[in-house]
Order: structure tokens, then C-alpha cells, then sequence
């Protein structure tokens, strides 16, 4: 079976994101980057599914030149090809983005047969649009479920596992189909020599994006405002020890 994998490169989490003086971009002079926990878990997956039934892994990126680098990292942990939709950052909206990836998908589909699986991560981990996949999957005609904390194949039908609050939700889809992957279906592998030796070797096809802007208009971007600590500290080494005792008998820990 093929599958393919949309990752999207982000901000590394855990950084301070800056935004740049015109609040229209998050600004990435000092950040490192990555793919999110969702997108890791469905490249994961994927392989794993390859692994059990034949086939190969394709990943696929819209991004800037530098998103190469995910590329590579999703072909150390197992995907063999890998195709890069480059783009300058401005005016990509998610309905633009989608657009762009679905005609991109609908070309590399023509010189094989379809995917029988299109995955994407649960969202992204910067926007958290919840929207690309979707979108992309509509566009393709293929019925998608999002959210997906199990995956298995078996004659031709998705087995979906989805977890909620009122239980566990079951969805049966015929292939060719597309499923959004929350982390935790998985634990990752780390890349392997083999594995990073290939990614070094691996061409990287790209392909043109041709989408229009969207309708969705980016006003501004703004930080959050600074969550106040309420850590209060009691003292360092031996002499934090009367104020802990005072502490706990403050709140009746000492009777
Ligand atoms: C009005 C507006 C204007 C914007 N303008 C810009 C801009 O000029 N430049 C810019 O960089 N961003 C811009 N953004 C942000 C950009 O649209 C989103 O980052 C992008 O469309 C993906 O949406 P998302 O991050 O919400 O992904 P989600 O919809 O949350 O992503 C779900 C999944 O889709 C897949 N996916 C998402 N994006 C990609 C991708 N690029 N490549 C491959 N797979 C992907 C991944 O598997 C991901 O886990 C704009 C957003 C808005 C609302």
C-alpha cells in the first residue's frame, strides 16, 4: 500500500516565539524547527502500516526551501520518497495551502496509482488550524476522519479508533482515504543510521505550488500576554527549612 504524510514545519515548541514588528509573521530569526507531535506519530504509523502490508511511504511538504531539513528527518524514520511544495512564506492561507497541496497530490497521483492513505497530523502545531486536512480531502473526493488514536488496514477498509469523553468511537472507511493522527496512537522511533544515511541520499521532488490566496485575511498576529508566575520562593538549601515547616503547618500537614 502507499501512503503519503503531510508534514508542515513549525516553530520548535518550547521557544519563545517573537512576532515581527509588523504582527503579520512569527518571527524566526533565532527559532529552531520541527514537525508536530501529531505529524511525527502519523509518519510512525504509516511506516508501521508498510511494514505490515508492503508499499512505501511518501512525505510531502509546503513550506520554504529550509523545510527540506523535515523532509529528511521523516525519511531517517522510514519514508523512501519525499516531495517539496516550494513556497515564499506570504499569503498562504490554509484554504491556499490545501489547494495548493491537492493539485499537487491530484499530479503525483497521475503517474501512479492513488494513495490509499493520505495522512495528516491531528493539527499543526503552530496554527492549530484544523483545516488543511480536511480541506485537502474534500478537494480529493476521500472520506476523512480526524483525530484518529488507532489505525489498522484490512481489505481495503481504514479501522479507525477515536477517543472521546463519552467512550471510544469506531469508523470504517474504504480506501483511497485520508485520517488525521493524534499522538499517542504510537511512540515514534528515533532515526536509525540506516535510516540517516538515506535521508542524506534521498532526492527530494518538487513541485510547483499553483493555488490562489484564499478568502481568509490575516489581520494580525499578537503574543499572549505573560502568564504571572505564582511560585513563591521559601528560601534555598537548609535555611528554606523552617519557612517549609511553617508552610506545612499552616496548612494543618503537622498535627
Ligand atoms: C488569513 C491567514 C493568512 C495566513 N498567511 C500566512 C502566510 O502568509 N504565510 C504562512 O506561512 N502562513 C500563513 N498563515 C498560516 C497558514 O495558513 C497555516 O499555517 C497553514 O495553512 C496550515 O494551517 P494550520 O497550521 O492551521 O494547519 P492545520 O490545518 O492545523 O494542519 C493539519 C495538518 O495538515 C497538514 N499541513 C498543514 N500545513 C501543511 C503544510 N504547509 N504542508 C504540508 N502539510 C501541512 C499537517 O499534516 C497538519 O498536521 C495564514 C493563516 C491565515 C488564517
Amino acid at each position: 500500500m502507499n501512503i503519503l504524510v503531510c508534514v508542515k514545519r513549525v516553530p520548535a515548541p518550547g521557544a519563545r516565539i517573537n512576532i515581527t514588528q509588523d504582527a503579520q509573521q512569527v518571527d524566526t530569526a533565532f527559532l529552531g524547527f520541527t514537525i508536530s507531535p501529531h505529524e511525527e506519530c502519523a509518519v510512525e504509523q504509516a511506516v508501521q502500516l508498510v511494514e505490515k502490508h508492503g508499499g512505501e511511504v511518501t512525505v510531502l511538504t509546503l513550506g520554504p526551501l529550509e523545510a527540506e531539513e523535515q523532509l529528511r528527518t521523516a525519511v531517517s524514520t522510514g519514508a523512501v520518497k519525499a516531495v517539496l511544495i516550494p513556497i515564499d512564506v506570504q499569503d498562504w492561507d490554509p484554504q491556499r495551502t490545501a489547494d495548493a497541496i491537492a493539485l499537487v497530490i491530484t499530479e503525483l497521483e497521475t503517474h501512479t496509482s492513488k494513495y490509499d492513505l493520505i495522512l495528516f497530523g491531528n493539527e499543526s502545531a503552530d496554527s492549530c488550524g484544523y483545516q488543511v486536512g480536511i480541506r485537502i480531502a474534500l478537494k480529493l473526493g476521500r472520506p476523512m476522519v480526524n483525530g484518529a488514536k488507532g489505525l489498522e488496514v484490512e481489505n481495503g477498509i481504514a479501522n479507525i479508533r477515536r477517543e472521546s469523553d463519552a467512550g471510544v468511537e469506531i469508523y470504517m472507511l474504504p480506501m483511497p482515504a485520508a485520517v488525521g493522527v493524534k499522538e499517542g496512537i504510537n511512540l515514534p522511533r528515533y532515526p536509525t543510521m540506516k535510516g540517516r544515511l538515506a535521508s542524506k541520499k534521498v532526492e527530494i521532488t518538487r513541485s510547483v505550488a499553483n493555488a490562489k490566496i484564499g478568502g481568509l485575511k490575516l489581520d494580525k498576529l499578537r503574543r499572549p500576554p505573560e502568564r504571572v508566575s505564582n511560585t513563591k520562593i521559601l528560601g534555598t538549601g537548609p535555611d528554606a527549612a523552617p519557612a517549609v515547616v511553617d508552610l506545612f503547618e499552616e496548612l494543618g500537614l503537622l498535627k
